[in-house]
């Protein structure tokens, strides 16, 4: 049977919290520091080529230091292909200029039920071992008079996955930004993830994954959790 982990207590607020953790303790535990993505102040100072041209350079330099031979054909283009896949795809979501754009819809069904899109399937990377974490995030709100095209749901998961991540914060991201954008606090979300830094490395559990949930408005209370898991997980 799979083996669940809930994770509540590695949110250490402030920056200075971590200080007397070492740099293994940070990753291992998956300690963090706050629910916004840390970014600089002129995280956009480069254009999305320039960033590319750098981070293929730089990242030539880290495969040069592990002794791998650039002149290689099969690796001399694995820089450049790394950087194009930071900027456009895996990273991508740092950028608010990739944020999907969304429409709402008049609620004419008058369905003022729960709706749940669940089963939604995301690939993130943990940001303190850059690996991947694998999961299925289910997603539910109660309309508030618009509705949201349920491939819109699909679209806000992947943006806020497409960054270096930890956990807890992926899953209040994508909470705190749907009550936004739905204009009401009755949304959940629950993200149910396996991370490659535990599996395939570190203690190499390969049997544990990690559930965390973000519980809004209607949704905190007893019954309105034990109605959403059992949508998700009995039907
Ligand atoms: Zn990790």
């Amino acid at each position: 049977m799979k083996k669940e982990t809930t994770i509540v207590d590695q949110y250490l607020n402030g920056a200075d919290a971590l200080q007397n953790f070492t740099f293994e303790e940070v990753g291992d535990d998956h300690l963090f520091t706050g629910l916004e993505t840390p970014m600089k102040a002129d995280a956009f100072k480069l254009t999305d080529e320039e960033k590319k041209e750098k981070i293929a350079s730089l990242f030539s330099e880290i495969m040069d230091t592990l002794g791998l031979d650039l002149t290689d054909d099969s690796l001399k283009g694995t820089p450049a292909r790394v950087a194009k896949m930071y900027i456009e795809e895996i990273f991508s979501g740092l950028n608010p200029a990739n944020k999907p754009k969304i429409a709402l819809f008049d609620n004419k069904y008058q369905y003022n039920q729960m709706l749940v899109e669940k089963n939604i399937t995301f690939y993130s990377n943990c940001e303190h071992h850059f690996v991947p974490i694998i999961g299925k995030a289910h997603v539910a709100y109660k309309s508030s008079g618009k509705v949201i095209g349920l491939s819109k749901l699909n679209r806000i998961v992947q943006y806020y996955a497409k960054r270096p991540q930890v956990q807890e914060r992926l899953t209040n991201q994508i909470g705190a930004d749907l009550q936004e954008i739905l204009g009401t606090k009755d949304v959940a979300v629950i993200i149910d993830a396996k991370h490659l830094c535990v599996s395939s490395r570190g203690i190499k559990d390969d049997t544990s994954s990690t559930v965390t949930t973000f519980y809004g408005g209607a949704f905190d209370s007893d019954e309105k959790i034990k109605q959403l898991q059992s949508y998700i997980y009995n039907s």
